[in-house]
């Protein structure tokens, strides 16, 4: 703050006394009495005044006393006396002798109260001699041009109430025209905004009062600057410091401070104006400090009163997404309308849905999100760790500093989302149940997201200082598994692995345990396995194609096949799993079937102890070759390792006699392609279904085992009497070759190729889901009562058709639910063909709920078929065999087929490859082509008019 010197306002007196304004007699006390004299007169303006008067000149040793009255001091403290007078030269009056004096003496006395009338001279304190500064000459004291001298002292500090003054004349020639007394005040004032009220001088001279200012109203002192001033000893205001402003909702007009208009506001002390309301606000008060926001609109905290009111965004736009597997990505332009903002960012809401009722929770806090759940700045996010095959809705909200506040609805962009299939999540918590010598007992948790039904477990296992470049592995179905024939002492990693519909996990982390030592007397039994070469699919050595050592172990729950090509010696894996029979046991009655080693009979078997039973004897012809009889006795090494309702049973086996025989049980109905046909027509869909739903129980246990059949066909299953269907036909690969429909293929080894899934025919992958391939086909044997698939197609025809997409239109009264099971294990990609179990489960569904069977009688109940091929002609809609055979380009042969009399469509679809040679159609490309042609029209009439073609 400057400091101004100089006064700033002009000081005011305050009188206490004033003898010309006294229109009275004044009534001072004059001693002795015949000293000062009270006299009235005239001043200069012709005013009446009250003078006082002495002029003693003429006598010596003068002392004439004239004291006020009592004069009460208030609240002064330095008093200023104004004396008026004239004083006559002594030089001037005539005949004066030496006692004339030209001066008089100023007294003061201080007394709280009034004193008596007699004054005491002792007791007064002599303020100063008073002397002209000019005396006059000529005239009397009435004379109008007497000089008139002004004299002003100054006493203080004062202490007392009140106090006298008194004037002393020792011989001079006076009169005293007027005496003021009056002391000095700073009056109340407003600077600054702030009252500063009436001040008192300080005693001193040089003293400033120091006076704190209040501020006026509305108003309010300044941080840390409140106003203050000085007031002087000359009753001036100096050295202003700080001030008032003009308190929020207020501005200053003049020295005060007005409220601020309507549509007005002034949001702080230290803002000089009021401002008008900003966009989307109002008032309607004066004196505001802010403006309302309008309806719909608002402030967030952060933002000041100056700036507009705002809204939330409107909802994102053009969302994209993204899904793979389990990991979804989100992407979408900004909003349409910021709302005002330029905060805006976006937050994403996650919901898992049930499908039915639809139901949708919040997704919790296993889902992962990159970069953030919310607060994005950009438009896009990564949604990870949902789970497989679920129902998802991501709702992408844009929000801004006032989306909190706003109560209107929420906009946003949402989509819903199914996830895919997903592997399932690892293994990670294995418990050491029970450590052996030779065997390790291991437990653990199922997985933490299992992504589907967790069928299998595949516990890897190796010896530590090994690494894993040979390791074993075993399988099973609870989350437990002991793993034998281990070493003593020896360090093993086991890993474990999830298997789902979706394919196997990935492997959970390494736990290492250590075999305990060998000890003596060990009541620890190795249980059997043997260790063979082959091709595992799951191995890496599968991708490289070199061949690595497996082990296969039995363990509790599943039993797993094993291969009797990996024994050495063949007997020994016979009577490993057949049980040796003694012949005379057996009665062979009567031959029912050639096989491809021998005869095979019908007989009975009678066991010590037990009831004879009806068997069907297998025997190997005489002069067979030990490579002949080894494959002979293969089959009975499979067999013998099964035990299901649905797998052909083997009674035991004969080898230490001629012939060598394998028994097995009696399937009164034989096969079940030629059963089929005999019975045509003869039972009712459930009979139909329960039969397909026997096959897939035996094949759900034959795959459960580890066993591909690689050639499951109608012709090798066989029924017994109450109709209940058997697998049958085991062998290992080779022994396919005896399978008359098997061919050999480019990629070596016959195959049955219209039973056959494409991958093994192509590169020969036999898996269980080519064994579902096969059994689509036995359905559609079944549901056409052992129709030949594909008709007379050629198998090349055959592969090229499945190639190119076409599948087996549903037979004749045919539910559709079981032609699509059909079309399902007819997948191209091996992964999406329902596995057994799926499969039995399906047709108990349907066994229970018979009416999903029904096909409304003789209304075209077939779906179309999507795998129909797209680009073969239409052949149903020609009507002359002539625009067929153009159509085919073999026109040249119309006349062979008019002159033996083929004129429909109908006729022709009937023909045989025998007929068509028999017009003469000699070029077995063109035969080809008619044939193949011909089963087309088939198909498609089949599939039009829901009729079969008897051939
Ligand atoms: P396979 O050598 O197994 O193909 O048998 C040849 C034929 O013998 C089959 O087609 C059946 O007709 C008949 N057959 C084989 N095993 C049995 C059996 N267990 N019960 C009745 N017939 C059988």
């Amino acid at each position: 703050m400057h400091y101004c010197k100089c006064a700033l306002y002009v000081s005011s007196a305050v009188i206490l006394l004033d003898s010309k304004a006294q229109q009275t007699e004044l009534e001072w006390i004059s001693s002795p009495p015949s000293g000062w004299e009270e006299i009235s007169g005239l001043d200069e303006n012709y005013t009446p005044i009250r003078t006082y008067q002495v002029c003693q000149v003429m006598e010596p040793n003068q002392n004439n006393w004239l004291r006020t009255n009592w004069i009460e001091k208030g609240d002064a403290q330095r008093i200023f006396v104004e004396l008026k007078f004239t004083l006559r030269d002594c030089n001037s009056l005539p005949g004066v002798v030496g006692s004339c004096k030209e001066t008089f003496n100023l007294y003061y006395q201080e007394t709280d109260l009034e004193v008596g009338r007699n004054i005491r001279e002792s007791q007064y304190v002599k303020i100063d001699t008073i002397a002209a500064d000019e005396s006059f000459t000529q005239g009397d004291l009435g004379e109008r041009k007497m000089k008139l001298n002004t004299e002003v002292r100054i006493i203080g500090p004062l202490s007392r109430r009140g106090f006298y003054l008194a004037f002393q004349d020792v011989g001079a020639c006076i009169a005293l025209v007027s005496v003021k007394v009056y002391y000095k005040k700073c009056w109340s004032i407003i600077e600054n905004l702030a009252t500063f009220p009436d001040t008192v001088t300080g005693s001193e001279f040089s003293s400033l009062v120091e006076v704190e200012g209040t501020c006026v109203s509305d108003a309010e002192e300044e941080a840390d600057n409140s106003p203050k001033m000085h007031c002087s000893a000359e009753g001036e205001w100096l050295v202003p410091i700080g001030k008032c402003i003009c308190k929020a909702g207020f501005h200053q007009k003049g020295d005060a401070c007005e409220p601020c208009g309507r549509g007005f506001y002034k949001s702080s002390s230290q803002d000089l104006q009021c401002s008008r309301c900003p966009a989307h606000s109002y008032n309607d008060r004066e004196g505001s400090w802010r403006c309302d926001c309008e309806d719909g609109y608002y402030r967030a905290l952060s933002d000041p009163p100056s700036v507009a009111c705002t809204r939330p965004p409107s909802a994102p736009q053009n969302m994209l997404y993204n899904i793979n597997h389990t990991t979804v990505s989100l992407e979408w332009t900004p909003p349409a309308d910021t709302g005002g903002r330029n905060d805006v960012t976006y937050r994403i809401i996650c919901r898992r849905c049930t499908w039915e009722p639809e139901e949708c929770f919040p997704c919790g806090s296993n889902v992962g999100y990159s970069p953030q759940q919310s607060g994005l700045t950009d438009t896009y996010v990564t949604i990870t760790d949902l789970l497989a095959h679920a129902n998802y809705t991501f709702e992408v909200e844009a929000v801004n500093g006032v989306s909190d506040l706003s109560r209107t609805q929420r906009l946003f962009a949402a989509v819903s989302i199914a996830t895919s299939q997903a592997a399932p999540s690892q293994v990670s918590e294995v418990i050491k149940e029970r450590v052996q010598q030779h065997s390790v007992q291991l437990s653990w948790q199922e997985p933490e997201q299992p992504n589907g039904v967790i069928t299998e477990y595949e516990i890897k296992y190796y010896e530590k200082d090994q690494k894993d470049r040979i390791y074993s592995t075993v399988k099973s179905k609870s989350t437990s598994a002991t793993v034998n024939n281990l070493k003593p002492s020896t360090a093993y990693i086991f890993q474990i692995r999830a298997f789902t519909a979706a394919g196997y996990g990935t492997f959970g982390p390494r736990v290492e345990v250590t075999t305990k030592e060998e000890s003596t007397g060990s009541g620890e039994q190795n249980i059997s396995f043997c260790s063979l070469r082959r091709h595992c699919g799951y191995s890496k050595a599968d991708q490289e194609g070199d061949e690595e050592l497996y082990f296969q172990f039995k363990f509790p729950g599943t039993k797993t096949y094993i291969d009797p090509e990996t024994y050495e010696d063949p007997n020994r894996a016979v009577h490993q799993f057949a049980k040796e029979l003694d012949a005379s046991c057996i009665k062979i009655e009567r031959v029912i079937g050639a096989g491809e080693f021998g005869e095979v009979c019908s007989g009975r078997l009678k066991l010590p102890g037990k009831r004879d039973v009806s068997v069907a004897i297998k025997t190997l012809k005489v002069g067979y070759t030990e490579k002949q009889r080894r494959d002979f006795l293969c089959e009975a090494s499979i067999m013998g390792q099964f035990d299901h309702p649905n797998v052909v049973h083997l009674e035991g086996v004969v080898t230490r006699g001629k012939p060598v025989m394998i028994v097995i049980e009696y399937m009164e109905n034989g096969s079940l392609d030629a059963f089929l046909r005999k019975h045509d027509g003869q039972f009712t869909v459930i009979q139909l279904v329960g039969m397909l739903r026997g096959i897939a129980a035996g094949m759900r246990y034959l795959s459960d085992m580890g066993y591909v059949h690689r050639d499951l066909a109608a012709r090798n299953i066989l029924v017994n009497s109450n109709l209940v269907c058997k697998v049958s036909d085991f062998g290992l690969s080779r022994v396919i070759d005896d399978d008359p429909e098997a061919v050999y293929t480019t990629t070596g080894g016959k195959i049955p190729v219209r039973w056959t899934a494409m991958e093994a025919i192509q590169y020969r992958k036999f898996t269980s889901a080519s064994d579902v391939w096969s059994y689509g086909i036995v359905m559609w044997e079944v549901m056409s009562y052992g129709e030949r698939p594909y008709w007379d197609m050629s198998n090349q025809d055959v592969i090229k058709a499945i190639e190119e997409g076409y599948r087996l239109p549903a037979p004749m009264d045919c539910p559709p639910g079981l032609h699509q099971l059909m079309l399902d294990c007819w997948q191209k990609d091996r992964a999406d063909r329902p596995k057994f179990d799926q499969i039995v489960g399906i047709l108990d569904k349907m066994i229970r709920n018979p009416n999903t069977l029904k096909t409304p009688m003789g209304t075209c109940t077939r779906p179309i078929s999507p795998l129909l091929d797209q680009n073969t002609p239409d052949f149903t809609s020609f009507r002359m065999v002539s625009e067929w055979l153009e159509a085919i380009k073999m026109e040249r042969y119309i006349d062979n087929f008019t002159a033996a009399g083929y004129s429909s469509l109908e006729s022709v679809a009937r023909m045989t490859i025998e007929d068509v040679m028999s017009l003469g159609i000699s070029l077995v490309g063109h035969q080809k082509k008619i044939m193949s042609s011909i089963q087309t029209m088939r198909a498609q009439m089949l599939h039009l008019h829901g009729t079969g073609v008897q051939v």
